[in-house]
Protein backbone atom coordinates (compact mmCIF):
# COMPACT_ATOMS: atom_id res chain seq x y z
CA UNK A 1 0.00 0.00 0.00
CA UNK A 2 2.02 3.17 -1.00
CA UNK A 3 0.88 6.26 0.35
CA UNK A 4 -0.92 7.57 -2.73
CA UNK A 5 -3.26 4.37 -2.18
CA UNK A 6 -4.97 5.91 1.12
CA UNK A 7 -7.80 7.36 1.41
CA UNK A 8 -7.19 10.70 3.16
CA UNK A 9 -10.72 12.35 4.13
CA UNK A 10 -12.22 11.86 7.60
CA UNK A 11 -13.77 8.62 7.72
CA UNK A 12 -17.52 9.43 9.57
CA UNK A 13 -20.54 7.07 9.37
CA UNK A 14 -18.90 5.53 6.29
CA UNK A 15 -18.28 8.34 4.48
CA UNK A 16 -15.05 9.87 3.66
CA UNK A 17 -14.89 13.80 4.00
CA UNK A 18 -12.94 16.58 3.20
CA UNK A 19 -12.11 19.31 5.56
CA UNK A 20 -11.19 23.28 5.48
CA UNK A 21 -8.06 22.43 6.99
CA UNK A 22 -5.01 19.76 6.26
CA UNK A 23 -2.64 18.27 7.86
CA UNK A 24 0.79 17.46 6.32
CA UNK A 25 2.25 13.97 6.76
CA UNK A 26 6.61 14.12 7.03
CA UNK A 27 8.84 11.54 5.94
CA UNK A 28 10.68 11.33 8.61
CA UNK A 29 13.94 9.81 7.03
CA UNK A 30 14.05 12.64 4.12
CA UNK A 31 12.41 15.48 6.02
CA UNK A 32 9.48 16.02 3.18
CA UNK A 33 5.93 15.66 3.13
CA UNK A 34 4.55 12.51 1.38
CA UNK A 35 0.83 13.13 1.73
CA UNK A 36 -1.90 15.80 3.27
CA UNK A 37 -5.04 14.17 5.38
CA UNK A 38 -7.82 16.23 6.40
CA UNK A 39 -8.02 17.66 9.67
CA UNK A 40 -10.93 17.29 11.87
CA UNK A 41 -12.67 20.24 13.70
CA UNK A 42 -14.72 20.17 16.60
CA UNK A 43 -17.95 19.96 14.39
CA UNK A 44 -16.39 16.88 12.90
CA UNK A 45 -15.32 15.09 16.28
CA UNK A 46 -19.18 15.83 17.28
CA UNK A 47 -20.65 14.29 14.11
CA UNK A 48 -18.47 11.58 14.80
CA UNK A 49 -19.72 10.79 18.31
CA UNK A 50 -23.40 10.98 16.19
CA UNK A 51 -22.68 8.46 14.17
CA UNK A 52 -20.94 6.26 16.48
CA UNK A 53 -24.16 6.54 19.12
CA UNK A 54 -26.47 5.84 16.20
CA UNK A 55 -24.75 2.78 15.21
CA UNK A 56 -24.34 2.06 18.32
CA UNK A 57 -27.41 -0.42 19.59
CA UNK A 58 -27.58 -2.21 16.16
CA UNK A 59 -23.55 -2.94 16.33
CA UNK A 60 -24.35 -4.34 19.92
CA UNK A 61 -27.33 -6.57 19.29
CA UNK A 62 -25.71 -8.64 16.56
CA UNK A 63 -24.31 -11.82 17.53
CA UNK A 64 -21.10 -12.17 18.88
CA UNK A 65 -20.24 -14.75 16.73
CA UNK A 66 -21.02 -12.09 13.76
CA UNK A 67 -18.64 -9.78 15.20
CA UNK A 68 -16.03 -12.05 15.85
CA UNK A 69 -16.46 -13.07 12.19
CA UNK A 70 -16.01 -9.06 10.96
CA UNK A 71 -12.87 -9.11 13.50
CA UNK A 72 -11.64 -12.17 12.12
CA UNK A 73 -11.96 -10.93 8.31
CA UNK A 74 -10.18 -8.25 9.04
CA UNK A 75 -7.17 -9.77 10.79
CA UNK A 76 -7.10 -12.24 7.20
CA UNK A 77 -7.07 -8.98 5.50
CA UNK A 78 -4.33 -7.29 7.45
CA UNK A 79 -2.21 -10.04 7.34
CA UNK A 80 -2.20 -10.32 3.66
CA UNK A 81 -1.78 -6.98 3.51
CA UNK A 82 1.49 -7.04 5.97
CA UNK A 83 3.66 -5.56 4.04
CA UNK A 84 2.28 -2.94 2.26
CA UNK A 85 1.27 -1.83 5.71
CA UNK A 86 4.28 -1.80 6.96
CA UNK A 87 5.81 0.14 4.03
CA UNK A 88 3.16 2.90 4.56
CA UNK A 89 4.38 2.84 8.81
CA UNK A 90 7.59 3.20 8.26
CA UNK A 91 6.93 6.07 5.30
CA UNK A 92 5.32 8.24 7.91
CA UNK A 93 6.93 7.04 11.12
CA UNK A 94 10.52 6.07 10.13
CA UNK A 95 11.42 3.16 12.02
CA UNK A 96 13.48 0.10 10.15
CA UNK A 97 11.26 -2.07 8.01
CA UNK A 98 11.88 -5.40 9.94
CA UNK A 99 9.79 -3.35 12.92
CA UNK A 100 7.07 -2.59 10.98
CA UNK A 101 6.73 -5.82 9.72
CA UNK A 102 6.72 -7.09 13.19
CA UNK A 103 4.16 -4.48 13.92
CA UNK A 104 1.97 -4.80 11.28
CA UNK A 105 1.70 -8.89 12.37
CA UNK A 106 1.58 -7.74 15.80
CA UNK A 107 -1.17 -5.59 14.96
CA UNK A 108 -3.17 -8.16 13.26
CA UNK A 109 -2.81 -10.12 16.11
CA UNK A 110 -5.14 -8.31 17.99
CA UNK A 111 -8.31 -8.68 15.45
CA UNK A 112 -7.59 -12.33 15.55
CA UNK A 113 -7.47 -12.40 19.42
CA UNK A 114 -10.52 -10.21 19.83
CA UNK A 115 -12.16 -12.69 16.82
CA UNK A 116 -12.06 -15.06 19.61
CA UNK A 117 -12.87 -13.45 22.52
CA UNK A 118 -16.10 -12.09 21.24
CA UNK A 119 -17.69 -15.45 21.68
CA UNK A 120 -16.62 -15.25 25.68
CA UNK A 121 -18.48 -12.45 27.47
CA UNK A 122 -19.06 -14.45 30.34
CA UNK A 123 -21.28 -13.37 33.38
CA UNK A 124 -22.02 -15.07 36.61
CA UNK A 125 -24.77 -16.46 38.86
CA UNK A 126 -24.91 -16.67 42.53
CA UNK A 127 -26.62 -17.52 45.48
CA UNK A 128 -26.97 -14.29 47.55
CA UNK A 129 -25.24 -15.29 50.87
CA UNK A 130 -28.84 -15.05 52.86
CA UNK A 131 -29.98 -17.88 50.30
CA UNK A 132 -33.07 -15.07 49.65
CA UNK A 133 -32.40 -14.41 45.58
CA UNK A 134 -29.83 -15.35 42.90
CA UNK A 135 -27.16 -12.58 41.91
CA UNK A 136 -27.25 -12.49 37.96
CA UNK A 137 -24.09 -10.41 36.59
CA UNK A 138 -23.99 -9.90 33.05
CA UNK A 139 -21.59 -7.90 31.11
CA UNK A 140 -23.12 -5.03 28.47
CA UNK A 141 -21.02 -2.55 26.01
CA UNK A 142 -20.12 0.31 27.33
CA UNK A 143 -21.23 2.59 24.76
CA UNK A 144 -19.52 4.88 22.64
CA UNK A 145 -15.90 4.80 23.27
CA UNK A 146 -13.61 7.59 21.70
CA UNK A 147 -9.65 6.01 21.11
CA UNK A 148 -6.92 7.93 21.44
CA UNK A 149 -3.63 6.57 19.80
CA UNK A 150 0.05 7.59 19.42
CA UNK A 151 2.36 7.76 16.94
CA UNK A 152 5.17 5.19 17.81
CA UNK A 153 2.88 2.12 16.86
CA UNK A 154 0.77 3.56 14.43
CA UNK A 155 -0.79 0.40 13.64
CA UNK A 156 -0.88 -1.81 16.91
CA UNK A 157 -1.90 0.75 19.09
CA UNK A 158 -5.29 1.27 17.11
CA UNK A 159 -5.84 -2.63 16.72
CA UNK A 160 -5.10 -3.27 20.14
CA UNK A 161 -8.10 -0.88 21.09
CA UNK A 162 -10.64 -1.26 18.40
CA UNK A 163 -10.39 -4.59 18.54
CA UNK A 164 -11.53 -5.86 22.35
CA UNK A 165 -14.06 -2.26 21.27
CA UNK A 166 -15.85 -3.99 18.90
CA UNK A 167 -15.67 -7.49 20.31
CA UNK A 168 -17.88 -5.99 23.31
CA UNK A 169 -19.86 -4.29 21.29
CA UNK A 170 -19.00 -1.15 21.51
CA UNK A 171 -18.78 1.87 18.66
CA UNK A 172 -15.74 3.77 18.05
CA UNK A 173 -13.95 6.93 17.14
CA UNK A 174 -10.46 6.96 16.46
CA UNK A 175 -8.31 9.70 16.67
CA UNK A 176 -4.72 9.05 15.68
CA UNK A 177 -1.28 10.91 16.14
CA UNK A 178 -1.16 13.88 14.14
CA UNK A 179 2.44 13.08 13.18
CA UNK A 180 1.00 9.59 11.71
CA UNK A 181 -2.18 9.39 10.81
CA UNK A 182 -1.81 7.50 7.38
CA UNK A 183 -1.91 3.95 9.36
CA UNK A 184 -4.86 4.93 11.10
CA UNK A 185 -6.72 6.28 7.65
CA UNK A 186 -6.03 2.46 6.00
CA UNK A 187 -6.99 0.74 8.92
CA UNK A 188 -10.23 2.14 8.96
CA UNK A 189 -10.82 1.22 4.93
CA UNK A 190 -9.75 -1.88 5.70
CA UNK A 191 -12.52 -2.61 8.58
CA UNK A 192 -14.93 -1.05 6.32
CA UNK A 193 -13.37 -3.76 3.75
CA UNK A 194 -13.93 -6.36 6.21
CA UNK A 195 -17.55 -5.70 6.72
CA UNK A 196 -17.28 -3.45 9.43
CA UNK A 197 -20.74 -1.39 9.41
CA UNK A 198 -20.84 2.57 8.95
CA UNK A 199 -20.51 4.42 12.30
CA UNK A 200 -19.08 1.35 14.16
CA UNK A 201 -15.46 2.99 13.43
CA UNK A 202 -14.88 6.34 12.70
CA UNK A 203 -11.22 7.71 12.20
CA UNK A 204 -10.22 11.45 12.72
CA UNK A 205 -7.05 12.87 12.57
CA UNK A 206 -6.91 16.09 13.68
CA UNK A 207 -4.08 18.91 14.52
CA UNK A 208 -6.38 20.29 17.50
CA UNK A 209 -6.20 17.29 19.30
CA UNK A 210 -6.93 19.18 22.36
CA UNK A 211 -10.09 21.11 21.37
CA UNK A 212 -11.37 18.18 19.66
CA UNK A 213 -11.01 15.62 22.32
CA UNK A 214 -12.31 17.80 24.88
CA UNK A 215 -15.28 18.52 23.31
CA UNK A 216 -16.20 14.70 22.90
CA UNK A 217 -15.33 14.21 26.39
CA UNK A 218 -18.12 16.78 27.12
CA UNK A 219 -20.63 15.01 24.91
CA UNK A 220 -23.02 12.79 26.97
CA UNK A 221 -23.17 10.30 24.45
CA UNK A 222 -19.43 9.26 24.62
CA UNK A 223 -19.14 6.92 27.54
CA UNK A 224 -15.75 5.46 27.30
CA UNK A 225 -11.76 6.82 27.04
CA UNK A 226 -9.05 4.43 26.10
CA UNK A 227 -6.24 6.74 25.54
CA UNK A 228 -2.30 5.53 24.83
CA UNK A 229 0.35 8.14 24.87
CA UNK A 230 2.18 10.61 27.01
CA UNK A 231 1.93 10.62 31.02
CA UNK A 232 1.47 14.12 31.06
CA UNK A 233 -1.12 14.04 28.58
CA UNK A 234 -2.99 11.50 29.86
CA UNK A 235 -3.38 13.83 33.62
CA UNK A 236 -5.35 16.57 31.03
CA UNK A 237 -7.41 13.86 29.86
CA UNK A 238 -8.52 12.43 33.05
CA UNK A 239 -9.27 15.62 34.01
CA UNK A 240 -11.38 16.55 31.05
CA UNK A 241 -12.93 12.87 31.45
CA UNK A 242 -14.11 13.46 34.86
CA UNK A 243 -16.63 16.56 34.34
CA UNK A 244 -18.86 13.69 32.32
CA UNK A 245 -16.78 11.31 34.29
CA UNK A 246 -16.22 9.21 31.71
CA UNK A 247 -14.84 5.42 31.95
CA UNK A 248 -10.98 5.93 31.56
CA UNK A 249 -8.39 3.38 30.06
CA UNK A 250 -4.67 4.48 29.88
CA UNK A 251 -1.77 3.22 28.56
CA UNK A 252 0.86 6.00 29.67
CA UNK A 253 4.50 6.28 29.56
CA UNK A 254 7.33 3.91 31.14
CA UNK A 255 10.58 4.09 32.17
CA UNK A 256 12.00 0.80 32.64
CA UNK A 257 14.48 -0.45 34.36
CA UNK A 258 16.76 -3.60 32.58
CA UNK A 259 17.98 -5.30 35.51
CA UNK A 260 21.23 -8.09 34.84
CA UNK A 261 22.60 -10.28 37.95
CA UNK A 262 26.13 -11.41 37.90
CA UNK A 263 24.79 -15.04 37.16
CA UNK A 264 22.54 -14.29 34.21
CA UNK A 265 23.50 -16.33 30.53
CA UNK A 266 25.06 -13.15 29.45
CA UNK A 267 24.46 -13.62 25.69
CA UNK A 268 20.78 -13.96 26.27
CA UNK A 269 21.02 -11.12 28.65
CA UNK A 270 22.69 -9.14 25.35
CA UNK A 271 19.68 -10.10 22.71
CA UNK A 272 17.28 -9.46 25.48
CA UNK A 273 18.55 -6.12 25.72
CA UNK A 274 19.13 -5.06 22.24
CA UNK A 275 15.29 -5.84 21.41
CA UNK A 276 13.72 -4.39 25.12
CA UNK A 277 16.29 -1.12 23.81
CA UNK A 278 15.85 -1.21 20.19
CA UNK A 279 12.74 -2.83 19.10
CA UNK A 280 11.48 0.76 16.89
CA UNK A 281 14.39 2.61 17.52
CA UNK A 282 14.09 3.10 21.08
CA UNK A 283 10.68 5.05 20.75
CA UNK A 284 8.72 2.51 22.95
CA UNK A 285 6.56 2.68 26.27
CA UNK A 286 8.06 -0.58 26.89
CA UNK A 287 11.79 0.19 25.94
CA UNK A 288 14.21 -0.36 28.65
CA UNK A 289 15.26 2.97 29.60
CA UNK A 290 17.61 2.07 32.69
CA UNK A 291 20.59 -0.63 32.42
CA UNK A 292 21.14 -2.13 36.53
CA UNK A 293 23.84 -4.26 35.73
CA UNK A 294 25.60 -6.16 39.10
CA UNK A 295 29.26 -4.94 39.07
CA UNK A 296 31.21 -7.48 38.79
CA UNK A 297 30.00 -7.93 35.23
CA UNK A 298 28.68 -4.12 34.33
CA UNK A 299 32.20 -3.33 32.36
CA UNK A 300 31.75 -6.68 30.56
CA UNK A 301 28.00 -5.82 29.51
CA UNK A 302 28.43 -2.46 28.84
CA UNK A 303 31.46 -3.55 26.00
CA UNK A 304 28.90 -6.33 24.99
CA UNK A 305 25.88 -3.85 24.54
CA UNK A 306 28.46 -1.23 22.61
CA UNK A 307 29.69 -3.82 20.59
CA UNK A 308 26.06 -4.69 19.50
CA UNK A 309 24.83 -1.23 19.34
CA UNK A 310 27.64 0.39 16.83
CA UNK A 311 27.19 -2.94 14.44
CA UNK A 312 23.94 -1.35 13.77
CA UNK A 313 22.95 0.16 10.70
CA UNK A 314 21.26 3.33 10.85
CA UNK A 315 19.51 4.87 8.24
CA UNK A 316 16.04 5.46 6.18
CA UNK A 317 13.88 2.66 7.32
CA UNK A 318 12.76 1.61 3.84
CA UNK A 319 16.77 0.59 2.56
CA UNK A 320 18.07 -3.07 2.87
CA UNK A 321 19.54 -3.83 5.84
CA UNK A 322 19.02 -0.79 7.72
CA UNK A 323 18.32 -1.81 11.51
CA UNK A 324 17.83 1.52 13.38
CA UNK A 325 15.53 4.36 11.20
CA UNK A 326 15.45 8.20 12.09
CA UNK A 327 13.20 9.51 15.18
CA UNK A 328 9.82 10.69 14.72
CA UNK A 329 10.73 14.35 14.35
CA UNK A 330 13.35 16.97 14.91
CA UNK A 331 12.26 17.64 18.83
CA UNK A 332 12.16 14.00 19.37
CA UNK A 333 15.75 13.87 18.12
CA UNK A 334 16.43 17.27 19.99
CA UNK A 335 15.17 15.72 22.83
CA UNK A 336 17.59 12.40 22.79
CA UNK A 337 21.09 14.90 22.41
CA UNK A 338 19.88 16.72 25.31
CA UNK A 339 19.36 13.64 27.38
CA UNK A 340 22.83 12.51 26.85
CA UNK A 341 24.61 16.02 27.56
CA UNK A 342 22.53 15.78 30.64
CA UNK A 343 24.42 12.35 31.42
CA UNK A 344 27.22 13.47 30.22
CA UNK A 345 27.37 16.56 33.26
CA UNK A 346 26.83 14.53 35.73
CA UNK A 347 29.37 12.32 34.81
CA UNK A 348 28.54 9.48 32.36
CA UNK A 349 31.11 8.46 29.33
CA UNK A 350 30.38 7.71 26.21
CA UNK A 351 30.84 3.62 25.07
CA UNK A 352 29.53 4.16 21.59
CA UNK A 353 27.53 7.00 19.83
CA UNK A 354 26.60 10.17 21.50
CA UNK A 355 25.75 12.27 18.63
CA UNK A 356 23.41 13.05 15.76
CA UNK A 357 25.15 12.20 12.82
CA UNK A 358 25.77 15.59 10.27
CA UNK A 359 22.75 13.86 7.58
CA UNK A 360 18.98 14.71 6.18
CA UNK A 361 16.72 12.91 8.36
CA UNK A 362 16.15 13.18 12.55
CA UNK A 363 18.64 10.45 13.34
CA UNK A 364 20.69 9.72 16.29
CA UNK A 365 23.23 7.05 16.76
CA UNK A 366 22.71 3.56 19.17
CA UNK A 367 24.57 5.09 22.12
CA UNK A 368 25.84 3.14 25.47
CA UNK A 369 26.72 5.60 28.21
CA UNK A 370 28.70 3.92 31.04
CA UNK A 371 29.84 5.05 34.59
CA UNK A 372 26.19 6.98 34.94
CA UNK A 373 25.56 7.83 38.11
CA UNK A 374 22.44 6.26 40.52
CA UNK A 375 21.22 9.93 40.58
CA UNK A 376 22.06 10.59 36.86
CA UNK A 377 19.16 13.12 35.93
CA UNK A 378 18.78 10.92 32.55
CA UNK A 379 17.48 8.25 35.07
CA UNK A 380 14.26 10.14 35.62
CA UNK A 381 13.51 11.00 31.93
CA UNK A 382 11.81 8.25 29.02
CA UNK A 383 14.26 9.31 26.31
CA UNK A 384 12.47 7.63 23.55
CA UNK A 385 15.49 7.23 21.55
CA UNK A 386 18.29 4.57 21.05
CA UNK A 387 20.20 5.56 24.34
CA UNK A 388 21.61 3.37 26.83
CA UNK A 389 22.56 4.23 30.28
CA UNK A 390 24.21 1.61 32.65
CA UNK A 391 24.44 2.20 36.05
CA UNK A 392 26.44 -0.42 38.09
CA UNK A 393 25.22 -2.09 41.08
CA UNK A 394 26.45 -4.00 44.07
CA UNK A 395 23.33 -4.09 46.65
CA UNK A 396 20.58 -5.89 45.36
CA UNK A 397 17.63 -3.93 47.99
CA UNK A 398 19.21 -0.51 46.64
CA UNK A 399 19.12 -1.30 43.29
CA UNK A 400 15.69 -2.50 43.75
CA UNK A 401 14.71 0.76 45.49
CA UNK A 402 16.32 2.79 42.70
CA UNK A 403 14.05 0.75 40.02
CA UNK A 404 11.26 1.80 42.30
CA UNK A 405 12.22 5.02 42.61
CA UNK A 406 10.11 6.98 39.61
CA UNK A 407 6.21 7.68 38.99
CA UNK A 408 6.29 5.20 36.35
CA UNK A 409 5.70 2.06 36.41
CA UNK A 410 5.10 -0.02 32.97
CA UNK A 411 7.79 -2.51 33.15
CA UNK A 412 10.75 -4.29 33.98
CA UNK A 413 13.39 -6.49 32.73
CA UNK A 414 15.07 -9.04 34.85
CA UNK A 415 18.09 -11.48 34.13
CA UNK A 416 19.15 -13.99 36.10
CA UNK A 417 19.84 -17.86 36.40
CA UNK A 418 18.45 -18.23 39.66
CA UNK A 419 14.69 -18.48 39.38
CA UNK A 420 13.88 -18.13 42.77
CA UNK A 421 15.45 -14.64 43.12
CA UNK A 422 14.04 -13.31 39.68
CA UNK A 423 11.03 -14.25 40.78
CA UNK A 424 11.34 -12.28 44.01
CA UNK A 425 12.64 -9.49 42.16
CA UNK A 426 10.05 -9.62 39.76
CA UNK A 427 7.77 -9.31 42.78
CA UNK A 428 9.30 -6.22 44.44
CA UNK A 429 9.31 -4.36 41.43
CA UNK A 430 6.47 -1.66 41.12
CA UNK A 431 5.45 -2.54 37.36
CA UNK A 432 2.50 -3.81 35.45
CA UNK A 433 4.71 -6.03 33.86
CA UNK A 434 8.03 -8.06 34.17
CA UNK A 435 10.33 -9.62 31.19
CA UNK A 436 11.98 -12.73 33.39
CA UNK A 437 15.06 -13.63 31.10
CA UNK A 438 13.14 -12.18 28.38
CA UNK A 439 13.49 -8.63 26.48
CA UNK A 440 9.74 -8.67 24.63
CA UNK A 441 6.53 -8.76 27.53
CA UNK A 442 4.08 -7.73 24.47
CA UNK A 443 1.67 -10.21 23.27
CA UNK A 444 -2.47 -10.10 22.78
CA UNK A 445 -2.65 -12.21 24.65
CA UNK A 446 -1.57 -11.06 27.69
CA UNK A 447 -2.90 -8.06 30.13
CA UNK A 448 -0.46 -4.94 29.21
CA UNK A 449 -0.75 -2.40 31.11
CA UNK A 450 0.98 -0.09 33.88
CA UNK A 451 0.81 0.68 37.43
CA UNK A 452 1.69 4.13 39.65
CA UNK A 453 1.53 6.70 36.52
CA UNK A 454 2.28 4.39 33.80
CA UNK A 455 -1.58 3.95 33.30
CA UNK A 456 -4.86 2.06 34.73
CA UNK A 457 -6.32 -0.21 33.21
CA UNK A 458 -5.15 -3.44 30.87
CA UNK A 459 -4.80 -3.93 26.83
CA UNK A 460 -4.82 -7.67 25.35
CA UNK A 461 -5.57 -10.71 26.97
CA UNK A 462 -9.21 -11.35 28.39
CA UNK A 463 -9.35 -7.91 30.58
CA UNK A 464 -8.88 -5.79 27.75
CA UNK A 465 -12.24 -6.81 26.71
CA UNK A 466 -13.43 -5.81 29.92
CA UNK A 467 -11.95 -2.48 29.83
CA UNK A 468 -15.06 -1.67 27.01
CA UNK A 469 -17.68 -3.96 29.34
CA UNK A 470 -19.71 -2.89 32.18
CA UNK A 471 -20.74 -5.12 35.20
CA UNK A 472 -24.35 -5.50 35.52
CA UNK A 473 -26.22 -6.90 38.48
CA UNK A 474 -29.55 -8.16 38.21
CA UNK A 475 -31.51 -9.34 41.77
CA UNK A 476 -33.01 -11.85 41.06
CA UNK A 477 -35.96 -13.83 42.98
CA UNK A 478 -36.82 -16.87 41.08
P1 LIG B 1 1.25 12.21 23.26
O1 LIG B 1 1.92 13.46 22.88
O2 LIG B 1 0.72 12.07 24.62
O3 LIG B 1 0.10 11.99 22.18
C1 LIG B 1 -0.72 10.86 22.19
C2 LIG B 1 -2.03 11.18 21.51
O4 LIG B 1 -2.72 12.18 22.26
C3 LIG B 1 -1.90 11.73 20.10
O5 LIG B 1 -2.97 11.28 19.32
C4 LIG B 1 -2.02 13.23 20.33
O6 LIG B 1 -2.49 13.94 19.21
C5 LIG B 1 -3.05 13.26 21.42
N1 LIG B 1 -3.03 14.48 22.24
C6 LIG B 1 -2.00 15.30 22.52
N2 LIG B 1 -2.42 16.30 23.34
C7 LIG B 1 -3.73 16.10 23.56
C8 LIG B 1 -4.71 16.78 24.32
N3 LIG B 1 -4.43 17.87 25.03
N4 LIG B 1 -5.96 16.29 24.33
C9 LIG B 1 -6.28 15.19 23.63
N5 LIG B 1 -5.39 14.49 22.89
C10 LIG B 1 -4.13 14.94 22.86
O7 LIG B 1 2.20 10.94 23.04
P2 LIG B 1 3.07 10.57 21.79
O8 LIG B 1 4.25 11.48 21.75
O9 LIG B 1 2.22 10.45 20.57
O10 LIG B 1 3.53 9.08 22.16
C11 LIG B 1 4.60 8.83 22.98
C12 LIG B 1 4.15 8.53 24.40
O11 LIG B 1 3.20 7.47 24.37
C13 LIG B 1 5.28 8.04 25.27
O12 LIG B 1 5.20 8.63 26.54
C14 LIG B 1 5.02 6.54 25.37
O13 LIG B 1 5.56 5.94 26.52
C15 LIG B 1 3.54 6.50 25.36
N6 LIG B 1 3.07 5.17 24.94
C16 LIG B 1 2.53 4.36 25.89
C17 LIG B 1 2.13 3.08 25.55
C18 LIG B 1 1.54 2.17 26.57
O14 LIG B 1 0.93 1.18 26.16
N7 LIG B 1 1.65 2.42 27.85
C19 LIG B 1 2.26 2.64 24.23
C20 LIG B 1 2.82 3.51 23.29
C21 LIG B 1 3.22 4.78 23.67
P3 LIG B 1 -1.48 14.84 18.33
O15 LIG B 1 -0.52 13.90 17.75
O16 LIG B 1 -2.36 15.44 17.33
O17 LIG B 1 -0.86 15.81 19.27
Amino acid sequence: MVVDDVRNGLLIDGSWRDSREQIEVLDPAHETVIAVVADAGIDEGLDAVAAAHAAGPAWAARAPRQRGEILRSAFELMSRRADALAELIVRENGKALRDARAEAAYAAEFFRWYAEEAVRNEGALATSPSGDNRILVVHQPVGVAVLVTPWNFPAAMATRKIGPALAAGCTTVLKPASAAPLTALAIGALLEEAGVPPGVVNVLPSSSSGAVVSAMLHDARVRKLSFTGSTEVGRVLLREAADCVVDCSMELGGNAPFIVFADADLDAALAGAMVAKMRNGGEACTAANRFYVEAPIADEFSRMLAGAMADLTVGPGLEPGVDVGPLVNAATRDKVAELVEWALDDGAEVLTGGRAPDRVGYFYEPTVLTQVSPTARILGEEIFGPVAPVVAFEDVDTMVAQANDTEHGLVAYVYTRDLGRGLAVSEALESGMVGLNRGLVSDPAAPFGGVKQSGIGREGGHEGMLEFLESKYIAVDW
